[in-house]
């Protein structure tokens, strides 16, 4: 391959910003390591402000502001209970149960890492077969699995580019984060499940491989953040770094893939949550030819996974 020849990245029309993603809208909203944290406890039924504190071990002000965010983007609301309605707590939307998928996606990468028991230390169990989950995303058409090389992502047209802002990007990621955190798999979930950059340029390296400057191009990031986040992604074995003539390119390894039901779920969500009435930024096509509406089926038992078959169960608690 010629490596001088120009690179259709560098060529493309000149947008006022990036082109929308179904994921990065999404993302404005889920992109924190502290936001899915705290996600992770409401789905796991914690609701006062004292109970997320103690289970995260997160700063007061620190967990005010999220809580703050959430509500403001109507995942959370506020609600007094208890005798004469003294006690505040914070419940989750539907909008946040609707998340379940990525919640499942995470629990199950977990599962499939090292030390990743210890991190999210509960079970989710499916009622219907009565085993400890073990699922695959699969495409609701054909029942295939979803995955990277089955998936084509396409953006639909007219070509959507979103013109706010994107949230302010630290350009390292996270290191006053990942000191909170004692055990370093977690540091590897919340920094790169709850990291805006790295999702993205997962979900763009799952389309095909591509260099630096057309990473940063077509996320319309700085080259310092991608190349800090690249750096990261390949530290954990998830991006190699190839040299292409005068480039490198990037590609996604083999065990990236486990990341990769994670970001359809939030795409889907976000098509779901995130187009304010209009139309998605881009759609999935599975091989099948459908339009891609995962979801995750027991291994087990094979039936579809349901929040109301499943139940959730704290590592040390017996089972009934
Ligand atoms: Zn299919
Ligand atoms: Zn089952």
């Amino acid at each position: 391959m010629e490596h001088d020849a120009p690179d259709p990245k560098q060529d493309m029309t000149d947008l006022s910003g990036p082109p929308a993603t179904s994921l990065r809208r999404a993302l404005q909203i889920l992109g924190d390591p502290w936001t899915m944290l705290i996600l992770k406890e409401s789905f796991n039924g914690t609701r006062r402000f004292s109970g997320f504190q103690r289970a995260l071990n997160i700063p007061k002000q620190t967990l005010s502001l999220r809580l703050a965010a959430l509500c403001r983007d109507q995942m959370m609301y506020r609600r007094y209970t208890g005798p004469g309605a003294s006690m505040l707590d914070y419940a989750p939307t539907p909008k946040t149960l609707d998340l379940q998928d990525a919640m499942y996606a995470i629990w199950l990468w977990h599962r499939a890492t090292p030390g990743g028991a210890e991190v999210l230390p509960f079970d989710i169990v499916h009622r219907s077969c009565g085993q400890v989950i073990s699922a695959s995303y699969r495409c609701t058409a054909c029942g295939a699995p979803a995955t990277s090389d089955s998936v084509t992502i396409q953006r639909t047209q007219p070509e959507q580019v979103d013109t706010a802002p994107r949230p302010r990007l630290a350009r390292r990621n996270d290191a006053s984060f990942t000191a909170a955190v004692p055990n370093f798999q977690a540091m590897i979930a919340a920094s790169v499940v709850g990291d805006l950059p790295c999702n993205e340029i997962l979900y763009l390296l799952f389309q095909a491989p591509l260099h630096l400057l057309g990473i940063a191009h077509d996320l319309g990031l700085g080259v310092s953040v991608v190349r800090d986040r690249l750096d990261k992604l390949m530290a954990l074995g998830l991006v190699a770094e190839e040299a292409q003539g005068r480039k490198l390119l990037y590609s996604v390894l083999p065990r990236a893939e486990g990341f990769f039901p994670l970001l359809l779920a939030i795409a889907d969500w976000g098509d779901r949550w995130c187009n304010a009435g209009g139309p998605p930024p881009d759609q999935r096509i599975h091989s099948c030819g459908a339009l891609l509406r995962p979801r995750y089926a027991c291994d087990h038992c094979g039936d579809w996974l349901s929040r109301d078959t499943l139940t959730i169960r704290m590592h040390g608690e017996t089972g009934d």
